[in-house]
C-alpha cells in the first residue's frame, strides 16, 4: 500500500474507533470522497455500501449541499446558540416541524446523535418533574438496541452488546424484548404494570435496529409501544438517528407505522453526510411542560456547537435534495434490488438470514471468525463493506447507480461464497 508521509508520521498519535489498536489491520488512507466512491491514497478506488455510517445519503460531496455550506462559509460558520439564533437554524427546525407529523414541531439541536439521545432522556425525565411528578427516572428499552455510546445512551441499549463492560457505571433500566409477539406483549404489559410508577419513557429504534445487529421488526411493535405507552401514560422516544431521512422507505420511519412518537432523536443523515448535527424533536404536549415562570422548569442542556450555521445551512440543502429529487423512489429501488440481489445468499453455507428493510440490506452469518480479514477481502474486491458482529450488511447512498449497487451485492455473494 501507497503510504503518504502524513500517513506514517500521524498513526501513532491516533486512537481509532472500536478498533483494538495492536492487531487491527492499518486504516486505510482515504484522500477524496465523490458519489458513491472512495479514492484511496495509492489511487485505488472503492465502492462504498456503507455512506460513512449511514449518513452520506446522497453520495458524497453533492455539489448543492457543499454550495450552502460554501455560502454560509464566506458569512458566519458559528455562533453561540446561547441568546442568539440564525436564519439557518431557525428554517431548519420550521421545516423538519412542516416533515415530521402531527405536532412534532421544537426541534433541539445537538451535534451527535449519542447527545440527541441524552436529551431526549433529561427532557423525558423532566417532563414528569415539571408536572410534580417524581420517581419516574427509568425507561423502557429493547434487546438489540443501541443508541449511542455516551452514558445515558449506553444505558439504554442492550447491555450484552459492545457497552456491558461499562454496567457498573450505568443507570439501571428496563431492557426488555420488543413486543413482537402476543408472548412477549404480555410481558411487556406485565412489566409496565408493576413498574409504571418509575418510568419516564419507553425508547425504540423504529422499523430497524441499527448498530445492534440490523435486526428489523414491522409497524406493528411500533403501534402496540404506542398502545402501551397510553395505557401507562408514558412517553414514546423513536430514536430515528439511523432510519430517520429515507433509510427505511419513508421519510421517517414512524410514518409506516402511523404511530406519532413524543419525542424524536435524528442525526447523521441530516446533512447529507456533509457536518455533523442532530436534533431531539418534541411534541408541542411535552414542550408545554417547560413553558413556565419558573426558571428551574427551563430544560437545562446546550452544547457549545449546537446549531451549528454550517451543518444546518448543509440540512437545509439536503431537505432541497428530498423535496427535488426522487429519493424516495431511490429508496424503493435500491430496495428492491437489494432484495432480489442478496436472496440467492440464503443457499450459501454460513448464512443464517438475509433481508432487507429500505436502503439497508443484510446477510447475517452464523458466525464471523475473523472481520478483519473479511473486511480487507472487501477491499481486495474494490468495495467498502464493513461487517460488525456476525453481520454483512449495506446502507448505500440513496444515488447509486444500479450498477455500483450490483458490485456491492455481487461482492458480498462471491466473497462469502469463498
Ligand atoms: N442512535 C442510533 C439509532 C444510532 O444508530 C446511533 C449511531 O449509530 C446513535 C444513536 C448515536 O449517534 P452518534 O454516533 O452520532 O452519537
Amino acid at each position: 500500500m501507497h503510504r503518504n508521509h502524513w500517513y506514517d508520521a500521524g498513526l501513532p498519535n491516533i486512537w481509532l474507533p472500536y478498533a483494538q489498536m495492536k492487531t487491527a489491520r492499518p486504516p486505510l488512507p482515504v484522500v477524496r470522497t465523490q458519489g458513491c466512491r472512495i479514492v484511496l491514497a495509492d489511487g485505488r478506488e472503492l465502492i462504498d455500501g456503507i455512506a460513512s455510517w449511514w449518513t452520506a445519503c446522497h453520495g458524497y460531496n453533492h455539489p448543492h449541499i457543499r454550495d450552502a455550506v460554501e455560502r454560509q462559509l464566506a458569512q458566519m460558520p458559528h455562533v453561540m446558540f446561547g441568546g442568539l439564533v440564525h436564519e439557518q437554524a431557525l428554517t431548519l427546525a420550521r421545516r423538519l416541524a412542516g416533515l415530521m407529523p402531527a405536532d412534532l414541531d421544537r426541534a433541539f439541536f445537538s451535534d451527535s446523535g449519542s447527545v440527541a439521545v441524552e436529551v431526549a432522556l433529561k427532557m423525558a425525565v423532566q417532563y414528569w418533574l415539571n408536572r410534580g411528578v417524581r420517581d419516574r427516572v427509568r425507561f423502557v428499552a429493547f434487546k438489540g438496541g443501541y443508541h449511542g455510546d455516551t452514558t445515558g445512551a449506553m444505558a439504554v441499549s442492550d447491555e450484552d452488546g459492545m457497552h456491558g463492560l461499562f454496567r457498573g457505571m450505568l443507570p439501571e433500566h428496563f431492557i426488555v424484548d420488543l413486543p413482537d409477539s402476543e408472548e412477549r406483549t404480555v410481558a411487556l404489559t406485565l412489566l409496565l404494570e408493576r413498574h409504571a410508577a418509575n418510568i419516564a419513557g419507553i425508547i425504540v429504534e423504529p422499523l430497524v435496529q441499527g448498530a445492534g445487529g440490523m435486526r428489523m421488526h414491522d409497524a406493528q411493535v411500533l403501534r402496540r409501544l404506542r398502545e402501551a405507552a397510553d395505557r401507562f401514560d408514558l412517553l414514546l422516544i423513536f430514536d430515528e438517528v439511523f432510519t430517520g431521512f429515507g433509510r427505511t422507505g419513508s421519510m421517517f420511519a414512524c410514518e409506516q407505522a402511523d404511530v406519532v412518537p413524543d419525542i424524536v432523536t435524528i442525526g447523521k443523515a441530516l446533512t447529507g453526510g456533509m457536518l455533523p448535527l442532530a436534533a431531539t424533536v418534541a411534541r408541542g404536549t411535552i414542550f408545554d411542560a417547560f413553558w413556565s415562570d419558573d426558571p428551574q422548569a427551563a430544560l437545562m442542556h446546550g452544547p457549545t456547537f449546537m446549531g451549528n450555521a454550517l451543518a444546518c445551512a448543509a440540512a437545509n440543502a439536503s431537505l432541497d435534495l428530498f423535496e427535488r429529487e426522487p429519493r424516495l423512489a431511490q429508496v424503493a429501488a435500491i430496495s428492491e434490488q437489494m432484495a432480489h440481489e442478496l436472496a440467492p445468499c440464503r443457499a450459501l453455507a454460513g448464512v443464517k438470514d438475509v433481508r432487507v428493510t429500505g436502503a439497508v440490506g443484510v446477510v447475517e452469518l452464523e458466525r464471523i471468525d475473523d472481520l478483519d480479514a473479511l473486511r480487507a477481502r472487501f477491499v481486495e474486491e474494490a468495495v467498502f463493506i464493513r461487517p460488525f458482529g456476525d453481520t454483512v450488511y449495506l446502507t448505500p447512498a440513496f444515488t447509486i447507480e444500479a450498477d455500483d449497487l450490483s458490485k456491492l451485492t455481487g461482492a458480498i455473494a462471491k466473497v462469502l461464497s469463498e
